[in-house]
């Protein structure tokens, strides 16, 4: 079978390259390179016991300070409140104290496996150097902090996440290079990481090509239904023809389904990260400051910091600001941290209101398959993705319940 894949970030690139794994032909487009997406920045996390929904009971009057602090975690800029606040509203129902568990299941079902399904293609690509299982390391400064994060932990607990609390000695022991303000740490030994998302991308991406897959550089401008299914895409350059087209163009999706009446509340959270080589501080796995909400990942080029959640859509410029406080942020838990040379990125996760992706079929056009939407967890959710997209283009038995992914569910 023919089969397209819009979107060469990582969750298009592990669909295609399963898909190809099951003997397809299979066209994989982007209007940039493999990659170039919110793919390439992130922090890097490889979090299988990840099922905590973004949103929890209490949201609602923590709105007016995320209007008010222009670089605090997170932020709505003031000119596009009227815009997002349909999709916020959507967001803090989504966290009533009722929908957790079945969103928590739904993410653990997603992510559990991220491992075992990049495991194949990082194999085939020769780039399991990338894949690193190190566990990650969320740090504390007070007492109350920590107690705070209970109700998560408890989440993790109740679906058997390996997960250990550490007093400060250990803590130090693990992290010499942590300030000694922090007192505890939480250690998810069963996590790890990505040593450069980027590369991830791009080393699949070449395999994919190496296998007889065909990369394509163009921008698909719409779907084409012909006789009640999907024929294919246009682009900007032509028309390229399928029996299946995949939608994985990330926080895009909307612009090329939307004409086709499918309603997704597609939404970017866009995010930040200030990349410092020469930083002097190389923690042996990523440290998670868990008030901040900023990810120190040891990259293979230098120290990540990543993290923070900014509402103003697509198409506005990037606040480097916040991308600055990250920096503010990594000397007050790392007092030797130096900033040599420093790069600065945002990127925009494409997040719905409840947390979790749509993955499947489009409602009403036969051949149309979605998979966008993966939030703060695109890297860990995306190998499982792969699997799942290549099991339906097969007709074969999904292996996990697809019923809280469903596109139709909005
Ligand atoms: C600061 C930050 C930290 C993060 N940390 C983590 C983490 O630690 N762990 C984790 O699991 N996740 C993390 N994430 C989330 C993760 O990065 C995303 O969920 C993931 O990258 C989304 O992948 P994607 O393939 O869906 O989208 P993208 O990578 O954005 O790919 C979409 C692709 O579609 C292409 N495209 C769009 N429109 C078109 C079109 N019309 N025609 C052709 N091509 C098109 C784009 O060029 C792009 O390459 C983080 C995100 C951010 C911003």
């Amino acid at each position: 079978m023919k089969v397209i894949v819009v979107g060469a970030g990582i969750v298009g690139t592990c669909s295609a390259s399963y898909l190809l794994r099951d003997g397809h032909d299979v066209v994989l487009v982007d209007s940039q390179g493999p990659g170039e997406g919110c793919s390439k920045g992130n922090a890097g996390a490889l979090s299988p016991g990840s099922c905590i929904p973004l949103s929890g009971p209490g949201m609602l009057g923590k709105i007016p300070k995320w209007l008010t602090d222009p670089l605090g975690p997170l932020r709505i800029r003031p000119g596009y409140l009227a815009r997002v606040s349909p999709w916020l509203i959507r967001f803090v129902l989504a966290g009533r104290a009722g929908n957790i568990p079945g969103l928590a299941d739904a993410l653990m079902a997603l992510h559990t496996n991220t491992f075992e399904n990049y495991e194949p293609l990082v194999k085939n690509a020769s780039c399991q150097d990338l894949i690193r299982r190190t566990g990650t390391l969320t740090v504390y400064k007070t007492d109350a902090s920590l107690a705070g994060s209970q109700r998560e932990w408890r989440l993790r607990e109740e679906r058997q996440v390996r997960q250990r609390v550490l007093g400060a000695g250990e803590l130090h022991e693990l992290v010499p290079e942590l300030s000694a303000d922090y007192k505890h740490g939480v250690l998810l030994a069963d996590h790890g990481f990505v040593a450069s998302p980027y590369r991830l991308v791009c080393r699949l991406a070449e395999q994919f090509a190496r296998d007889g897959g065909h990369l394509e550089r163009r921008r698909v401008t719409g779907i084409i239904i012909r006789d009640g299914r999907v024929s294919g895409v246009r682009t900007a350059d032509g028309e390229l023809t399928a029996d299946h087209v995949v939608i994985a163009a990330g926080a895009w999706s909307n612009t090329l389904i939307s004409d086709l009446g499918i309603r997704v509340p597609l939404e970017s959270q866009r995010g930040y990260h200030a990349m410092v080589q020469a930083s002097g501080i190389t923690p042996a796995l990523p440290v998670v400051s868990a008030d901040a909400k900023v990810y120190a990942t040891p990259m293979e080029d230098g120290l990540r910091l990543a993290g923070t959640v900014e509402f103003a859509g697509l198409d506005a410029p990037p606040d480097f600001r916040r991308a600055d406080a990250l920096i503010a942020l990594a000397k007050d838990m790392f007092p030797a941290f130096a900033p040599g040379k420093v790069s600065r990125w945002m990127g925009h996760r494409p997040t719905l209101p409840d947390s979790l992706p749509v993955i499947g079929a489009a409602p009403g056009y036969p051949g149309l398959l979605l998979a966008f939407g993966h939030g703060h967890h695109g890297m860990t959710g995306a190998s499982t993705t792969g699997t799942i997209i290549a099991n339906l283009v097969a007709g074969r038995h999904p292996t996990i319940d697809l019923v809280p992914y469903r596109p139709e569910r909005f």
